[in-house]
């Protein structure tokens, strides 16, 4: 049955292959990179030159204590924030020499994160189980709900990365599951590369490669069919 929901959104996302299919190289390159925040005059450093690639085509989670940095990751990777040191290359792009005019035009080209509004929303929302809702003031959805809307939102857009920020924390399995599997058809047909932070079991069960962030560090990153490496 999640299979069928999958293929649904995959139908309605066929336009998506051709532009993605040629491209091999990672979605995403960090290094060094360094950020520390300013309250008052303290300055907490908070994440403490960090290496990542981010494979293409690929589910990457990332995860880490609370506090531990993944938002802050996530915002510098999802180009909605700027390292203080270090670079970042999304789709073989040096995001540092955008400006903020460009950065924004680069970010609704390539980057889905999972607040994002897209277009063919009642499709997807029906691949995902919502369509009854679609009608329904976000206000009226659950938690649960509103999750899904905001990924089906997400893979409405033809992104090279969707990014989300604990996107299943508050579904029922059933609904996470299936999210999981029209993912999964995402990255396999059409080379979508995701990186999710997240607890849940399920999430990082179905992941390719994990992230492990501790203290704004990486500990390691663990690479299905890779083993283990530093970065
Ligand atoms: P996580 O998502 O892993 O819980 P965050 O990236 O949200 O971690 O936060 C990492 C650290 O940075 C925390 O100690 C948090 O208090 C601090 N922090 C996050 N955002 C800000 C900010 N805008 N100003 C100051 N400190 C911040
Ligand atoms: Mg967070």
């Amino acid at each position: 049955m999640a299979d069928e929901v999958a293929e649904d959104a995959v139908e309605v996302n066929s336009e998506l292959s051709a532009e993605n299919v040629f491209k091999t190289g990672p979605v995403a390159v960090l290094t060094q990179v360094e950020k520390t925040y300013q309250l008052d005059s303290v300055s907490v450093p908070v994440i403490k030159g960090v290496n990542i690639l981010v494979r293409h085509a690929c589910f990457t989670v990332l995860l880490g204590p609370s506090g531990s940095g993944k938002t802050t990751l996530l915002n510098m990777i999802g180009c909605i924030d700027r390292p203080d040191k270090g670079e970042i290359i999304v789709a073989d792009t040096k995001v540092a020499e955008l400006n903020d005019d460009q950065l924004s035009d680069f970010r609704a080209k390539n980057i889905a994160s999972a607040k994002k509004r897209g277009n063919r929303v009642p499709r997807l929302l029906e691949a995902v189980g919502l369509s009854d809702r679609a009608k329904n003031l976000p206000g009226q959805l659950s938690g649960g709900q509103r999750q899904r809307v905001a990924i089906a939102r997400a893979l409405a857009r033809k992104p090279k990365l969707v990014i989300a920020d604990e996107p299943t924390a508050n579904l029922d399995s059933h609904t996470g599951a299936a999210i999981l599997n029209l993912m999964r058809r995402m990255v396999e047909r059409y080379e979508i590369s995701f990186i999710f932070s997240s607890h849940d079991p399920d999430v990082i069960k179905a992941a390719d490669d994990i992230i492990f962030l501790k203290d704004g560090l990486i500990q390691k990153i663990q690479r299905k069919g890779v083993g283990e490496s530093s970065r």
